[in-house]
C-alpha cells in the first residue's frame, strides 16, 4: 500500500510503500500521511547527502530533455536538423540537487549557458517531472 510522505530532512513530498517505513525513518503517521526522518535519493539517505552541493554532469537523457525544451530550441535557434552533439558544443550546462531556503527541496536544478555571455537559463522540474524555466528572485 502506497502512502504520501514528507521528508523531515529535506521537505521532499513523495509516495512511498508503507511497508518500507520502519520505526527508524518514520517520525509520524496518521493513517494516510507519513512524516519521515529522511527519504532516499539515488539510493542514498538524503541526510547522508546533506552537503552534497557539488555540481553534477547532465546524463545523456537530461541533455536530450534540455535539447528538446521549447525555450532552449528558440533561444539557441535550433532547427529540425540540428543535432544534440552540435548543441553540446554550443552550451555550458551543469546540474545541482538543489535545496532552497524556502520552501525547501527543489531537486534537479540546471544552469544552461551559451557561449555569448548572455543570461543563463535556469531550469527546474515541475510536479509532473517536466522541465520548466525558473524565474529567480531579483
Ligand atoms: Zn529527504
Amino acid at each position: 500500500m502506497k502512502v504520501n510522505a514528507q521528508c523531515n530532512n529535506c521537505g521532499h513530498v513523495y509516495e512511498v510503500e508503507l511497508s518500507i517505513l520502519t520505526g527508524k525513518n518514520l517520525s509520524h503517521f496518521n493513517g494516510d500521511f507519513a512524516k519521515t526522518n529522511y527519504c532516499y535519493k539515488n539510493g542514498k539517505k538524503c541526510n547522508e547527502n546533506k552537503n552534497s552541493n557539488e555540481p553534477k554532469n547532465l546524463t545523456e537523457e537530461e541533455w536530450r530533455e534540455v535539447f528538446n525544451y521549447a525555450e532552449i530550441r528558440m533561444d539557441w535557434g535550433l532547427e529540425d536538423d540540428s543535432t544534440l552533439e552540435e548543441f553540446k558544443r554550443m552550451v555550458y550546462a551543469v546540474k545541482f540537487d538543489y535545496v532552497n531556503e524556502s520552501p525547501g527541496y527543489v531537486g534537479d536544478f540546471y544552469i544552461i549557458m551559451g557561449s555569448a555571455m548572455m543570461m543563463p537559463l535556469f531550469l527546474t522540474r515541475n510536479k509532473e517531472g517536466l522541465l520548466e524555466t525558473e524565474k529567480l528572485m531579483e
